[in-house]
């Protein structure tokens, strides 16, 4: 881990940049598959990443297929239910496989195994701009403090986030501005440990367009944020005051402030989601995890979905050996297309952070309904088809339910 510029090959089969969840799923499996990696990072690890640390079931399943699951799951806080919260105070707990581990813990675990799988990884090294022979990328300008130097490599994966710098110079950015942004903070306090074991998702008038959560990690602290997606175009709310909203009006985020020890300053970051804002690829480039897009709307989650499109990257990649460039990326596009109606689904449900009485429906709705609870179960778990449950048709169909 964190070879410096000094070390870095002149050449290899493909250079993964960004060694977050999505490029470090990508940079394991195509080591395993035999090619020679080169992963990278502007920062060095073990690193911070502001997000609510949450798993969700599509992370579990992506975390065994690296195997490293019993490796998070040993360090990480297991929790069986989402408790949704409605403005009225209405509140529903979805059963589902959940976990919460510290970015820095989770995402170290995840790039040693690449790693230890035989991708060799370089940071602090940051990816100023790709090298291009006509329309095709064969390389990268890569740069550690005054040295830059020049990698070439047959693919390069682009898994470099939220943030717009790499897709802009690589040529690969829809659109400049983020989804969303979302702001959080850690807060310990033992005694609520024994009472807060759920992954709590809240919505009130107070935080619209948005939502807020607690989420206990281990050791007695808690992650506890504020997010908000797609506010239509208008600026950014101040989300040190939606922050403010949120552990006032909420009683156990009060008694989370009241009570605790802040850990460190709250941190806010972009979101990108919904699968959009990016070119999936361009010859001898994939786009992958967040930077395209693979964070899903309405509540802020992406682990899962970095660490599945990575894996579709590297899978599409190795699948490739024997086709043309073409066929990869048609093979990579159609994976992640493929998962576009769970990004619709999202999208819809995202209704709910700008009308919170919505919330309020569903989850009234959903406490007289075993088949709607279990519906909403399957959409989490992702074992149902997401149909229409967020649309307006959906939403008078909750009556019939
Ligand atoms: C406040 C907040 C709360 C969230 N809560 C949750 C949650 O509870 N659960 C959940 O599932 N998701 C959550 N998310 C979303 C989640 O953080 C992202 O979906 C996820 O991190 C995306 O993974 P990734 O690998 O695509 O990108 P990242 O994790 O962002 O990794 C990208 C990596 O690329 C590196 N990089 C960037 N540019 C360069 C460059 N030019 N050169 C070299 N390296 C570069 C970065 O240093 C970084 O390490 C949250 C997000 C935020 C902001």
């Amino acid at each position: 881990m964190n070879l410096g510029i000094d070390q870095l090959p002149n050449a290899c089969d493909v250079l993964v940049v960004g060694a977050g969840p999505a490029g470090s799923a990508a940079a394991q499996l195509l080591a395993r598959g035999g090619q020679d990696v080169v992963l990278i990072d502007q920062h060095a690890f073990p690193r911070d990443k502001t997000c609510g640390d949450g798993l969700i079931p599509d992370a579990h399943r992506a975390l065994h297929r690296l195997g490293v699951w019993d490796a998070v799951m040993s360090e990480a806080q297991p929790a069986h239910y989402v408790r949704c919260i409605g403005p009225r105070g209405g509140r529903l707990d979805v059963p589902a496989t959940l976990a919460v581990l510290p970015r820095r813990r989770l995402d170290e675990i995840v790039c040693r195994a690449a790693n230890a799988a035989g991708a060799r990884m370089f940071a602090p090294l940051r990816f100023l701009s790709p090298i291009e022979q006509g329309d095709t990328v064969v390389g990268a300008r890569l740069q550690q403090g005054e040295v830059m130097r020049e990698l070439r490599a047959r693919w390069v994966v682009l898994a470099t986030g939220a943030t717009a710098p790499a897709l802009l110079a690589a040529g690969m950015a829809l659109r400049q501005a983020p989804s969303g942004v979302a702001l959080r903070g850690y807060v310990k306090h033992p005694n609520m440990a024994t009472h807060l074991d759920v992954l709590e998702v809240v919505w009130q008038r107070a935080l619209a367009p948005g939502y807020g959560w607690i989420f206990p990690c281990p050791g007695g602290v808690f992650n506890i944020g504020v997010g908000t997606v797609d506010y239509g175009g208008a600026a950014a709310p101040n989300l040190r005051r939606v922050f403010d909203n949120f552990t006032r009006l909420h009683a156990p985020a009060r008694e989370l402030l009241a009570g605790g020890t802040l850990l460190g300053p709250l941190k806010g970051a972009p979101l990108r989601c919904t699968l959009d804002g990016a070119r999936l690829s361009r010859p001898g480039l994939l786009v992958t995890g967040e930077a395209a897009g693979s964070t899903y709307s309405f509540t802020g989650e992406g682990i899962g979905k970095a660490l599945e499109t990575g894996i579709h990257a590297a899978e599409a990649l190795l699948g490739g050996a024997a086709r043309d460039d073409a066929a990869v990326r048609a093979d990579y596009e159609a994976r992640l297309l493929a998962l576009k109606p769970r990004f619709v689904l999202y999208t819809q449900a995202n209704r709910a952070n700008r009308h919170p009485w919505l919330a309020d429906l569903v989850i009234w709705r959903a406490r007289r309904s075993a088949r709607l609870r279990q519906r909403l179960a399957g959409v989490l778990d992702e074992t149902r088809n997401p149909g229409d449950l967020f649309t307006t048709k959906g939403l008078l169909r909750l009556f019939t339910e």
